[in-house]
């Protein structure tokens, strides 16, 4: 399939008063087009940073690209003048976040947030701003639209507005939606309608979806990949299936033993990752993982571990997976 976003070497930092904090570091993934792609990781790992990147949301300064490319549809994201960008953030990218209290407008009803995207354009008229706005809001399951075009942020319960969020972000079509932990502040039944409904619309409109969530239920549930990030770094990237039934890399099953699975016996403890993200002002030289990882050798406190490619779509880096390393359950025939 055709790739509507490629990330390449992406490298993104922060100058703070405490130095440069280095985020995003040597980021290299692509989205295509109606797929719906997974970036895991626990917070601190660069995945919102990561997302902001895509339309630039990050304020630069403090924050500016090192390196890399960005390709949207082919076009160099980086290189856009302010109008492109502009025009791209408005009608090609909707971005929805976790928080819809802080995301929506107080004062503003619910109609005229979603009509925001219209302002201003001479070739909609009023009447056909509305039907768009009210046609979106049926598209995402909400009802009685006449009265809640009508409402305000605190008159509707938090999935409700999550389901406005969702409207505003895909109400001028855009072909990817990038939701940043869309569905953390909700309950469980809501965020399993919410995480459906992300489903139904790639299946209607063929949307691409970037899903970012520090929680793998979420990625199994709706992703067709997944990137697992770690230390500004991706440390492993594969289907769904390979993530879950071949992991490779230390972090991700660290991240698997850390969540309730559907088949946890009862009793069976879950296992907390332990120790603390690295520290992005000196990231460590050799693996990011390495002062939290159980399976750490020598070789992984000096040097970054290469890339191992273990299928089409499955690759890692860790040197666990070296020709000389030792045998442990993670390592796995490596193709290049
Ligand atoms: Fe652990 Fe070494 Fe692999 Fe890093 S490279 S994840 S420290 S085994
Ligand atoms: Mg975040």
């Amino acid at each position: 399939r055709e790739n509507i976003l490629e990330l390449k070497d992406v490298v993104y930092s922060f100058h703070t008063y405490g130095g440069e904090v280095q985020a995003v570091r040597d980021v290299s993934f692509e989205v295509r087009k109606g797929e719906i792609l997974g970036i895991v990781g626990e917070s601190g790992c660069g995945k919102s940073v990561t997302a902001q990147c895509i339309m630039r949301l990050n304020p630069e300064p403090p924050g500016f690209f090192k390196g890399g490319e960005i390709l949207f549809n082919g076009k160099d994201v980086l290189k856009m003048t302010k109008t492109e960008l502009n025009n791209m953030r408005r009608e090609d990218i909707g971005f929805v976040f976790q928080d819809p209290m802080t995301s929506l407008n107080p004062t503003m009803r619910i109609g005229a947030q979603i009509e925001e995207v219209f302002r201003g354009r001479k070739d909609v008229t009023k009447k056909e701003v509305k039907e768009k706005a009210l046609e979106i809001m049926k598209l995402v399951g909400i009802s009685d639209v006449e009265k809640r075009y009508r409402q305000y942020p605190h008159e509707l319960s938090g999935g409700m507005k999550q389901r406005v969020m969702i409207a505003i972000a895909l109400v001028s079509r855009p072909s990817m939606i990038i939701c940043d932990e869309p569905t953390t502040s909700l309950d469980v039944t809501i965020e399993a309608q919410i995480l459906d409904l992300l489903l139904e619309l790639r299946e209607k409109l063929g949307t691409s979806i970037i899903m970012i969530t520090h929680d793998l239920g979420v990625i199994a549930r709706l992703c067709d990949r997944v990137v697992v990030m770690y230390g500004g770094k991706i440390v492993e990237k594969g289907t769904v299936q390979e993530i879950f039934y071949e992991t490779a890399h230390p972090y991700t099953k660290g991240l698997m033993e850390s969540i309730a699975r559907l088949d946890t016996e009862k009793g069976e403890k879950l296992k907390p990752i332990e120790g603390t993200p690295p520290d992005l002002f000196s990231p460590p030289k050799g693996c990011p993982f390495a002062a939290r990882c159980e399976y750490a050798m020598d070789v992984c406190h000096e040097l970054p571990p290469e890339q191992y490619l273990l299928s089409e779509e499955h690759n890692t880096c860790c040197w666990l997976q070296h020709e000389y390393a030792p045998e442990t359950e993670l390592k796995k025939p490596v193709i290049g």
